[in-house]
């Protein structure tokens, strides 16, 4: 097969007060599978970032580190001015971003500034790396398309949880890397986190409810069973209109998007605007009291029945399950 000629494949990973983010580990497994397929390494790119040698275990033979606290908080303009200039630098011709709501506003001011051709919701190794050619998700989530990027620069947006973490026994150089930043014009004062808990973006479990549960005093079990698993709560659009839930928590077309492995759906009915976001979830389980609830359509497991009866019998079970386990 005819090898392009590359010097490293460019990963951007994110990382949140210092820590890198799982799907940071995830970009970094999978430019690892892609520049075994070019037979080039890979050249990951963190800010800020403590741990930042770890990278070395998921195949990152290089990590670019900036540190700069006056960059602590995301912000697109300079995020892909230092990317740019990373990858002119490394001569790039593959950069690896997660598609998380951050690296969906970077790719594209990346894009221009490489000229690169973007696919985002990427969720395989290419099939071909030349012609580049990448599948990914789309007509939110409910097909699936394999593009072939043509330009010289190629950039590819990962879909959270599609490919996987791959620990191997490598290790990074770690090298300070200080471009030049450009201003902005915007500047962030503040992050006010809305939950410590499991995000919905990074959770490979979310449990969600919706307006099935009748009101917010019923929440309690949600949670529960939430802990239990350790994954993240969501919920349906009414049931955060209602200001049952917070709006953070608010998945589907006009909400965040969901691709955890796996996706407990609790008195939601399946309305084809909560099914576009929660699509990429590998494994649905569907508890509703209507057999004709259209999510069982679209479920892997369902349980017809009612959720106040279902769920305490399901962490009741789990627990057990946990601690004969432990
Ligand atoms: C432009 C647009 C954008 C939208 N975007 C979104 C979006 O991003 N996300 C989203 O979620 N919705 C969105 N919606 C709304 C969507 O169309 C639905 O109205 C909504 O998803 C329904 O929420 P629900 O399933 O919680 O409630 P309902 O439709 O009221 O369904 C409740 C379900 O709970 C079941 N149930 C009742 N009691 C129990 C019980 N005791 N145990 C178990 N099951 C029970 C019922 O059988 C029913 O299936 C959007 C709509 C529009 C028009």
């Amino acid at each position: 097969m005819k090898k392009l000629k590359v010097m490293s494949i460019l990963v951007y990973t994110e990382s949140e007060n210092g820590k890198l983010k799982k799907a940071a580990l995830e970009v970094v497994s999978y430019a690892k599978a892609v520049a075994d397929q070019m037979g080039t390494s890979v050249t990951a790119v963190a800010v800020n970032a403590d741990n930042a040698e770890t990278l070395g275990n998921y195949g990152a033979s290089k990590v670019l580190l900036v540190k700069d606290e006056s960059i602590q908080a995301f912000n697109a303009k300079k995020y892909a001015a230092i990317l740019e200039s990373a990858a002119k630098n490394e001569g790039a011709k593959v950069v690896v971003v997660s598609a998380s709501a951050n690296s969906k506003y970077l790719a594209p001011l990346l894009a221009v500034g490489l000229g690169a051709g973007y696919v985002s919701n990427v969720v395989a190794a290419p099939s071909s790396v030349s012609p580049f050619t990448v599948k990914h998700s789309t007509f939110t989530n409910k097909a699936f398309a394999n593009t072939e990027i043509t330009t010289d620069v190629k950039i590819v947006g990962l879909s959270n949880n599609s490919f996987g973490l791959v620990e191997s026994d490598g290790s990074a150089s770690v090298e300070d890397f200080s471009p030049s930043v450009p201003e902005s014009g915007v500047t962030v004062e503040s992050v006010d986190k809305a939950t410590d808990k499991v995000s919905i973006a990074d959770a490979e479990i979310v449990v969600s409810g919706g307006r099935g549960l009748k009101g917010p005093e019923n929440w309690g079990m949600v949670e529960e069973l939430a802990e239990v698993l350790g994954a993240a709560t969501a919920c349906s659009k009414p049931v955060s209109d209602l200001g049952w839930r917070p709006h953070s928590e608010h998945v589907g077309q006009t909400g965040k998007p969901v691709a955890s492995n796996l996706y407990i759906a609790i008195g939601i009915s399946g309305a084809i605007q909560h099914l576009a976001g929660i699509n990429s979830s590998k494994v649905k389980v569907v508890i509703n009291t209507d057999p004709e609830a259209p999510f069982f359509k679209a479920a892997d497991y369902g349980v017809v029945g009612d959720a106040f009866e279902v769920v305490p019998k399901l962490i009741e079970k789990l627990k057990a399950f946990k601690a004969a386990n432990a």
